[in-house]
């Protein structure tokens, strides 16, 4: 089995780069924020807790997630390739929560993977991209308006509630203050392998997939 775990800030092309790796790979793409944006949609009992915390780009309490991930941990880690966990974790708790889920379910450290991105061109890409409701496939707004089909499925382009320039900010304070701390936790227990999530997207991707061949 192969297990990833994809850090880096929103707008380093994670979940971009999550979906092409867990294609290639044939890995199960486990997105919390999708998990949870989907949940939004379905109006279930997590989604209506969930719904205002997402919309004002601060992070869904650490119980919660845990509960969210120890579930879907268990369940994508029967048979299987392996999977590729795409924005968890984002606090030190989780952290310190993930390595102890993994050691009760008896797997392996996984390759913990860090794509950097600079601050300035964090925010020229947050605020400048739709994202399509059925699989979050990402579009440059200069490419396309609110409301067009996406070009990678049959989903609609809409812009996200939090990728309005006021909450890109929150969202990169909150990166900053919690889940750069997350990172070090997982360092204290993991190698984490650094990786440049500047140029094109297939670039970035041969990058990570070079890691992660270079580990098995
Ligand atoms: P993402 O799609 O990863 O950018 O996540 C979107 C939003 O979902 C975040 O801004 C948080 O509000 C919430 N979220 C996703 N993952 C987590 C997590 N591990 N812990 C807390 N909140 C999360």
């Amino acid at each position: 089995m192969r297990n990833v775990v994809l850090m880096g800030p929103p707008g380093s092309g994670k979940g971009t780069q999550a979906s092409r790796l867990s294609e290639s790979f044939g890995l199960e793409h486990v997105s919390t924020g999708e998990i949870l944006r989907a949940a939004v949609r379905g109006h279930s009992e997590l989604g209506l807790k969930v719904e205002s915390i997402l919309a004002a780009g601060e992070l869904v309490p650490d119980d919660l997630m845990m509960v969210l991930i120890r579930e879907t941990l268990a369940t994508v880690s029967v048979g299987g390739a392996g999977w590729l966990l795409d924005g968890f974790p984002r606090t030190k708790p989780q952290a310190e929560g993930l390595v102890e889920v993994l050691e009760d379910l008896g797997i392996e450290a996984p390759t913990v993977v860090e794509i950097v991105v600079p601050d300035e061109e964090i925010v020229e890409r947050l605020s400048g991209r739709l994202t399509c409701d059925k699989a979050s496939h990402v579009t440059a707004k200069g490419d396309a308006k609110e409301g067009d089909p996406c070009p990678e499925c049959d989903g609609a382009l809409y812009i996200r509630a939090d990728d309005t320039p006021e909450t890109v900010r929150n969202r990169l304070n909150v990166f900053r203050a919690k889940t750069e701390p997350a990172k070090a936790e997982l360092a204290r227990n993991w190698p984490v392998v650094q990786v440049n999530g500047l140029g094109r997207p297939a670039d970035v991707t041969q990058r990570i997939a070079g890691v992660l061949e270079a580990e098995h």
